[in-house]
């Protein structure tokens, strides 16, 4: 059993300035990726830059990474990097950015040739240094080395090969007192299907399943405050943060599972939050794995798939998906046989079926 977690996550409140001295270790010059906005308003951007600016560390700010970034944009972002001469990457905000930032890593190591290999399953994982400040309380990319980007020529969404882990991820909750009810709601239902989707997989181990466990639990505490009934306080936002972060090493050792693959031809067309189109497809998947779901479910405070299907539907309504749409969805996960045997139970055309909903 290999269990590998080559980051250092430190998840504690002002961290981000008191450990600017492991983050600026990591080179001379940054560059800072970052969504449009909502690092400017939450106080991340600035805590990053007023960190490097008392090391003597250079940085430039690539801010212009959409919600499930294209690999255009990643491409955008490593030339400003190249151009600037920075020689590590921080991704700040949810997935999007992390990500974003992992992949421009690899784009400005590999220079000319990386926009060549960036989707060839190599084995060239070199990349430059990159770090990770969370936003979101979904995504677990500061314990990843997963980068998930839109490939519009596919229309769909594709993680790249190369596994490139943050050397060192600074996890500081108070980020997500400024993020909207929405944004809470839909990234948590993302550490949930990825807590849920880990435990119910061939690749999991006793090492992962520690994390699972773990992870549901604290997930369990915060659903009152996901529903309103209770406040968003300073704790809430430390369990909701740390259940994301479980999650993300939990799937950082087994993989997601095939609401995950299922979600992303949606998240393309209809442009649902990631942690909702997963969850179209997670209640599905749970009842079809049956007895062995169970457990992990009612860690999760849920008596069974209906209720978790149920609970997601008040804490995120969406609109009904097109049922060809769902076809599509069945049909490409039906392709990808690797993808298949993440189930811990037989799949085929009529399992994935049932899963989307579709008779
Ligand atoms: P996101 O796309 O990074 O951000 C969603 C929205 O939330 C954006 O509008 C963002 O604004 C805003 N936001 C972020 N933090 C905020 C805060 N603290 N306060 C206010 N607003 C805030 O959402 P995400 O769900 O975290 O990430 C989704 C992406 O991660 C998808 O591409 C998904 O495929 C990927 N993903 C990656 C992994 C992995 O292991 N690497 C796992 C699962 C999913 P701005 O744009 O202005 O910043
Ligand atoms: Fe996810």
């Amino acid at each position: 059993m290999i269990f590998r977690m080559p980051t250092t996550i430190i998840q504690e409140a002002d961290c981000v300035f008191a450990h600017r001295k492991e983050l600026s270790a990591l080179g001379t010059k940054a560059l800072i990726v970052t969504g449009k906005h909502s690092s400017k308003k939450n106080g991340s951007l600035a805590d990053v830059l007023r960190a490097l600016e008392a090391e003597g560390v250079g940085t430039c700010v690539f801010d212009g990474v959409e919600e499930n970034p294209s690999v255009e944009t990643v491409a955008c972002a490593a030339r400003m990097g190249r151009e600037e001469g920075a020689d590590f990457v921080i991704g700040i905000g949810g997935g999007s950015p992390m990500d974003a930032a992992k992949a421009a890593a690899y784009l400005i190591f590999h220079g000319e040739n990386g926009m060549e290999s960036l989707y060839t399953p190599d084995g060239d994982d070199r990349a430059l240094p990159v770090a990770a400040v969370p936003t979101t309380c979904g995504t677990g990319s500061e314990a990843t080395g997963i980068s998930v980007l839109t490939v519009h020529g596919k229309k769909t969404k594709a993680s790249i090969p190369h596994r490139i882990f943050p050397r060192i991820s600074l996890v500081d909750p108070k980020y997500l007192q400024f993020a909207p009810e929405n944004v809470l709601r839909d990234t948590s239902l993302d550490a949930l299907a990825h807590l849920l989707e880990s435990g119910v997989n061939t690749k999991a181990s006793p090492y992962s399943l520690m994390l699972v466990e773990e992870g549901l639990r604290t997930w369990n505490h915060n659903i009152k405050a996901l529903l309103g009934a209770a406040p968003l306080d300073e704790q809430v936002c430390a369990d909701l943060m740390r259940a994301s972060t479980l999650a993300g090493m939990a799937i950082a050792h087994t993989g997601t599972s095939l609401p995950h693959a299922m979600s992303y031809p949606v998240t393309y067309e209809t442009h649902f939050a990631h942690g909702k189109a997963v969850s179209c497809f997670l209640p599905g998947y749970l009842r079809e794995a049956g007895e062995q779901s169970m457990h992990l479910m009612k860690l999760a405070g849920f008596e069974s798939a209906d209720a978790l299907a149920a609970f997601t539907e008040v804490l995120s309504p969406r609109d009904r998906i097109p049922e060809a749409l769902l076809e599509r969805s069945v049909a490409s996960v039906l392709a990808n046989t690797e993808k298949l045997k993440d189930a811990p139970f037989a799949v085929d055309e009529q399992v994935l079926r049932r899963i989307a909903g579709l008779n």
